[in-house]
């Protein structure tokens, strides 16, 4: 019987050790935390985006840190895999908008504590409060120092996690591990993060949220990415849906350097020429009133002073006095607010970690180092970083499934 040590008991270590049970092995799982999966508790806002209900080559291309390398780890145990195990095991989904999968209690914490109750039924070791500070490998041989003492096996698991939201347990050491062992770990940026801005008026608009517009990234007058959606004005900056969604386009693009630009598109739906004639409207409905409260019906009265201020207009011109030139501007600002991007919050707030240890030292197929027998890396620890939308699990399941049954496998003699 092998003898396999997983170490971080997150999805990915989770999955791996359960996959590695049923493979014949006997598995010990050693957490530093006093509960498993205490990040997957607070993954969704407390309700734990589980999965995307889309194809698995969907789920790739949402995948922008490497999510080739997800292929065959995706074919091993795809989303549908994944469903139909938490169904038999009595737990209820349900599918929301844009394929988001979440259990039916909207609890995470079910999830958390189902999950350990498989692991108890699969007969794995759990040792909780047992942080790992060690692992060494010769000869296909493993052996991992914890705070409670010195284990030996035939494989290690490491699934430690990135080094976002400390407080759940993952602070990096599995990057230390890594090295240790021989192996490269790519640049670590926060990804999934808001910015921080140099303008101090997001701060005065700190809680507003913005729907339906359109934000694009730009460095040097070329356009990074841009998205749809919701966002949010905070005390540091911005934040919300697509925010996030640019801090990965930032932390995916080459030698990519603060500031950055950003611009707001208000209005992304109206044609320049559709929305000049809106504002005629509006101005002509409130002709006796200045500016700032002629627009009422077209913003958030908390934005339009930054408008008129970005497009030089003063808020207290009577609307009827606005020419033709200062529409103009106002039109190009409301498809164009623009704030400068000085850099993100800290990688402790992020959603996940970008970078990590190197996919071309992994055998995509079994999670196993290229560069030491008997050591395998999945879930976050690599160098994989996902959108929002539950791709992130996904990708922490399915590689720890993958490891975790390669794990289990005799070596062929
Ligand atoms: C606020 C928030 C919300 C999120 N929401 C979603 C969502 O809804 N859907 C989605 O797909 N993704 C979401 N994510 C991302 C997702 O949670 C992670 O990508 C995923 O948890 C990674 O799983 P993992 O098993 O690789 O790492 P982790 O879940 O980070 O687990 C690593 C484990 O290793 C343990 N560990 C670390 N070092 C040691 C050591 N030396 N010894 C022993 N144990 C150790 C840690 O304590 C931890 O339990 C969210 C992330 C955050 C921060």
């Amino acid at each position: 019987m092998r003898h396999v040590i997983v170490v971080g008991a997150g999805a990915a270590g989770i999955m791996a050790a359960l996959a590695a049970a049923e493979g014949g092995a006997a598995v010990r799982l050693l957490e530093k935390n006093n509960i498993v999966g205490k990040k997957m508790g607070i993954t969704g806002k407390g309700r734990c985006n589980l999965t995307n209900a889309c194809t698995m080559d969907e789920c790739i291309a949402h995948t922008p840190g490497n999510g080739r390398f997800l292929f065959s780890a995706y074919q091993q145990f795809s989303n549908e895999d994944l469903l139909t195990r938490l169904h038999q095991w009595g737990l209820e989904t349900k599918v929301e908008r844009g394929g988001r999968v979440f259990p039916q209690s909207d609890s995470a914490v079910e999830v958390r504590k189902l999950l350990y109750q498989r692991l108890r039924h699969a007969g794995v070791t759990i040792q909780l409060e047992d942080a790992v500070q060690d692992i060494r490998a010769w000869d296909g041989r493993v052996s991992v120092r914890s705070a409670s003492g010195i284990y030996e096996g035939d494989a290690c698991i490491i699934t430690t996690g990135g080094m976002s939201y400390p407080v759940t347990g993952s602070t990096g050491d599995g990057y230390g591990f890594a090295r240790a062992l021989g192996h490269t770990v790519t640049d670590l940026r926060p990804s999934l993060i808001p910015f921080t801005t140099a303008e101090a008026w997001p701060h005065a608009l700190s809680g507003l949220s913005l729907r339906n517009v359109e934000a694009s990234l730009w460095k040097r007058g070329k356009k990074l990415a841009s998205h749809f959606g919701e966002m949010l004005f905070t005390h540091f900056g911005v934040s919300g849906p697509i925010i996030l969604m640019l801090s990965t386009a930032a932390a995916h693009k080459k030698q990519c350097t603060y500031p950055l630009q950003l611009r707001i598109n208000l209005k992304p739906a109206l044609s320049p020429e559709t929305l000049d004639q809106r504002i005629q409207r509006d101005f002509q409905k409130y002709i006796r009133k200045e500016v700032e409260n002629a627009m009422k019906d077209l913003l958030p009265q908390r934005l339009i002073p930054v408008v008129l201020e970005q497009a030089g207009i003063d808020c207290r011109l009577p609307a009827h006095q606005v020419s033709r030139e200062q529409r103009h501007d106002l039109v190009t600002v409301l498809q164009a607010l623009t704030l400068t991007i000085t850099g993100t919050r800290p990688i402790e707030e992020a959603i996940v970690t970008a970078g990590g240890v190197s996919i071309r030292e992994v055998n995509p197929k079994t999670m196993e180092s290229r560069k030491t027998a008997g050591i395998y890396f999945a879930g976050e620890v690599l160098d994989i970083d996902a959108f929002t939308g539950g791709y992130n699990l996904q990708a922490a399941f399915s590689t720890g499934y993958a490891a975790g049954t390669a794990a289990a496998q005799e070596e062929m003699p």
